[in-house]
């Protein structure tokens, strides 16, 4: 049967589901550990950066341009040279953020030399299943098999489905020109949340599309980012960016006079949701789920990564816990911080097999 496998090129030391950030990330740190790239499969539909390349193109980026540039230049694999590189990121200064798509090209260049190195397959793991010692990775019409596979699936937005307004997708909401075509002049919106992509919604609501009224439910005070010399407090909850920037004038400023601001207890939303026409919620995310035989959910340790022998989670679906130094619990997204967990986790996952 292994022979078999091995001729049909099926099996493999390592496989990696899906290519987002987090997926690249893993294949350039698999490879500059020294496993051998030809021992790795690299499972996606598309191939074209994730979430991060298809939905949030139009976002702000909340971490810097420097961070993003540190990223291209960590792995070997990546065969990013700054030197020779003519991508628009390059001309922009470090400290400076950008549009995510302006980092999401970069991205997609890497992504082409790494497919070219590994067996990239196209499509969708259905199902998962341990076996001798190795892992079944269902796909629509192949099964795949591996001694250890990395989980790196995203997230999808989280919604609260209140039935008594139309949703307005968070994709929707976070480009503007798509979000001014959702909105009509008549119409009193509702944005749950306070987080970056919150406010950079609120902040297109209210400077570009013509709507009636906007109605801003939270939770919590604003929270922003402090930057000290060698660490952030608030690095991964905090507003950074343009997004800190608008809300320090226009939230803990003077309110622009079309919008409210609501706590989002109970009785206020029963009383204040009814006057709404559309929402938008940016309320965090849940991990996307692939059934795994035996398990019941997906659960991890969030210092390790660790999910089952052989079987590990990373990226936004699966979130490094840290505690910072003034005891604050985060979970660590984002670009360079997939990089620098992989740095201290590839070596347990690598002596962690089923
Ligand atoms: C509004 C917003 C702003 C952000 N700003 C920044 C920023 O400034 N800087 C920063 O570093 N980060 C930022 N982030 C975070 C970053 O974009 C996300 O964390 C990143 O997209 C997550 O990467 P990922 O690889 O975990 O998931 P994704 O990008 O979602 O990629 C997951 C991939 O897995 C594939 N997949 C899913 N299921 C399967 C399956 N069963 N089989 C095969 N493939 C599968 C998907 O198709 C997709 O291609 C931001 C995020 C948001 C939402």
């Amino acid at each position: 049967m292994d022979v078999e496998r091995k001729m049909n090129n099926s099996s493999f030391e390592w496989a990696v589901i899906g290519a987002g950030p987090a997926g690249i990330a893993a294949i350039g740190k698999l490879i500059e550990k020294g496993v051998n790239a030809e021992n790795i499969t690299w499972i996606d539909p598309e191939f074209k950066v994730g979430d991060f390349g298809t939905r949030w193109q139009k976002v702000s980026s909340n971490t810097r341009v420097g961070l993003f540039l540190k990223f291209f230049e960590a792995c070997e694999a990546f065969q990013y040279d700054p030197a020779t590189s003519d991508f628009a990121i390059q001309q922009l200064a470090p400290e400076k953020t950008c549009l995510l798509d302006v980092a999401a090209e970069p991205l997609r260049w890497i992504t082409e030399n790494l497919k070219n190195k590994v067996h990239a397959i196209r499509g969708k793991a259905q199902q998962l299943k341990l076996s001798n010692r190795q892992w079944e990775i269902l796909l629509a019409n192949k099964t795949v098999y591996a001694k250890n596979v990395i989980l790196a699936t995203g997230a999808e937005p989280k919604s609260l489905l209140f039935p008594s307004v139309e949703e307005i997708h968070l994709a929707t909401a976070l480009d503007p020109d798509k979000l001014a075509a959702s909105c009509s002049e008549t119409d009193v919106i509702a944005v749950f949340g306070s987080s970056h992509s919150a406010m950079l919604i609120l902040r297109t609501l209210l400077e570009k599309c013509q709507v009636k009224k906007v109605i801003n439910f939270y939770l919590s005070p604003l929270r922003y980012a402090v930057y000290f010399d060698d660490w952030i407090l608030f690095d991964d909850t905090g507003l950074k960016g343009m997004a800190a920037d608008w809300a320090r004038i226009n939230i803990n400023g003077k309110l622009p006079t079309k919008l409210e601001r609501i706590i989002a207890h109970e009785e206020n939303i029963r009383l204040t949701l009814p006057l709404c026409d559309k929402a938008i919620y940016a309320v965090g995310f849940q991990k996307r789920l692939i059934p795994v035989e035996g398990m019941h959910s997906l659960e991890y340790n969030d210092r390790s990564g660790i999910i089952a022998p052989g079987l590990f989670g990373l990226g936004i679906a699966f979130p490094e816990a840290k505690i910072d130094r003034y005891g604050t619990l985060e979970y660590r997204v984002g670009l360079w911080k997939f990089m620098e967990y992989l740095n201290h986790v590839m070596p347990i996952w690598l002596k962690y097999g089923a």
